[in-house]
């Protein structure tokens, strides 16, 4: 570990010490104090100030304004997504707006990324990316006789660029990849893939859902043409927040998206008989927004953009680096092997841990533990460090317990599971 951190709590208790976004975490809503909460990467707790900023919108933007605070709100989409663009993800004003979900903004650009390039018939995925990643595009091209090549990769270290590389024929329309995998951790190279991407002729869409506000993001510099992502994570906007989505500038007025809704169309109010897109991002909008949901991603952007993305990164990688200097010192007798990345360069901000007993420990965990990480299948068990809220002493505290768990095998003969999600 590049921090030479003592193992004991003393250690942990050092490394928060010392930490410069120590205070970050008052700015949340904290759950129960004896709850460790580790899955800051799959719904990043409220900050204090979301709950005030809504109950203000309901009271005066929909209760006082009625119909007429449409003027304001209508433009939230896009003045959100140009702070979003200027803080998290180094793009320029006009190349972001926030709208629909991540899953749509997926339909939606990836069918108006394989109408731009016609004659050409392949779509690469990695095979080990989110299900509604490759069920999407599944669906996109049964509709559109595509042929959809799942790449092989690492369930551990993610997609080799080798791999990738051999796929990148002159018959690749897109490539969909998520810079940081959802199961493993595992962070791609943005800037070389889009080269070799380019070089073919092929566009690439970047998922950035695991990666958006913990790892430093310049889609311009890396001169990326796509992008989508969810504001639910390490932004902390909510459950089911609205999506955000990136079209470079210089390609947007050659991509048209497939629904056509009066959100994209030019002279919106003037109810016209055709659809004609504006030439701008909002050709990438549909219908109206969820406007409670959007709302709560100021008050998210205001305390994610306290602090520059390179300083949560580098608190990211120290987390991550303790919790797997952990794992090794106590976990690895019960059974537990990394199922990330161990070079932090290639790492995002969660670990995997493998064990073939992980949905129970995982269950074992959260029910007696008060300890939240989730179970991804078929073995993992994923510890997400979300800098902005997770301390080293909570990461120590959540392995402490962890370690008794398993000391204790207190993960046999759990009750039946009643629950749909993991
Ligand atoms: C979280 C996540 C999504 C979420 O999609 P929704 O449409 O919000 O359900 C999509 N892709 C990846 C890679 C994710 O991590």
């Amino acid at each position: 570990m590049r921090t030479e951190a003592r193992l004991d709590r003393s250690g942990a208790a050092e490394l928060d010490a010392a930490d410069p976004l120590r205070r970050c975490r008052d700015q949340f809503v904290r759950p129960r104090p004896d709850t460790i909460y580790l899955d800051g990467n799959s719904l990043g707790p409220p900050p204090i100030a979301t709950e005030g900023v809504v109950a203000q919108i309901i009271r005066e933007g929909w209760g006082e304004g009625l119909v007429r605070s449409w003027e304001n709100w209508i433009g939230w989409s896009r003045q959100l997504g140009d702070r979003l663009a200027a803080h998290t993800l180094g793009a320029a004003p006009g190349e972001v707006v926030i709208a629909d979900s991540t899953s749509v903004n997926l339909f939606k650009l990836a069918a108006a990324a394989v109408a731009a390039r016609p004659g050409r018939r392949t779509v690469l995925v990695d095979g080990d990316d989110f299900p509604t990643n490759r069920y999407i595009l599944q669906g996109l091209a049964a509709e559109r006789q595509l042929d959809l090549r799942a790449l092989q990769s690492d369930s551990d270290l993610g997609l080799g660029s080798d791999e990738l590389f051999r796929a990148l024929t002159e018959d690749v329309a897109l490539v969909v990849l998520s810079l940081v995998s959802y199961r493993s951790g595992a962070l791609l190279d943005m800037a070389a893939i889009t080269d070799a991407a380019r070089k073919v002729g092929a566009l690439v869409l970047w998922d950035l859902s695991h990666a958006a506000g913990v790892i430093p993001i310049q889609l311009g510099a890396d001169g990326a043409d796509l992008a989508i992502g969810a504001t639910y994570k390490y932004l902390n906007g909510g459950p089911g927040s609205p999506a955000f989505l990136y079209v470079r500038k210089g390609i947007q007025q050659q991509l048209r998206q497939p629904i056509w809704g009066w959100f994209g169309q030019q002279d919106q109010f003037a109810m016209g008989e055709v659809f004609n897109p504006v030439a701008d991002i909002d050709r990438f909008l549909v219908g109206t927004p969820p406007l409670l949901s959007l709302a709560a991603i100021w008050p998210a952007l205001d305390v994610v953009e306290q602090v520059p993305v390179v300083d949560v990164r580098s608190k990211s990688v120290l987390l991550s680096e303790f919790t797997i200097a952990l794992a090794d010192e106590w976990l690895t007798e019960y059974g537990f092997r990394l199922a990330s990345p161990r070079d932090s360069t290639r790492r995002g901000s969660h670990v995997s841990l493998a064990h073939p007993e992980a949905l129970s420990i995982s269950r074992a965990l959260r029910e007696q533990e008060n300890v939240i990480c989730d179970f991804r299948a078929p073995d993992r068990l994923r510890i997400g460090l979300a800098p902005l809220c997770t301390s080293f002493t909570d990461v120590w505290d959540a392995l402490d317990r962890l370690r008794t768990v398993m000391a204790d095998r207190r993960y046999e003969n759990l009750p039946a599971a009643t629950t749909r999600v993991t």
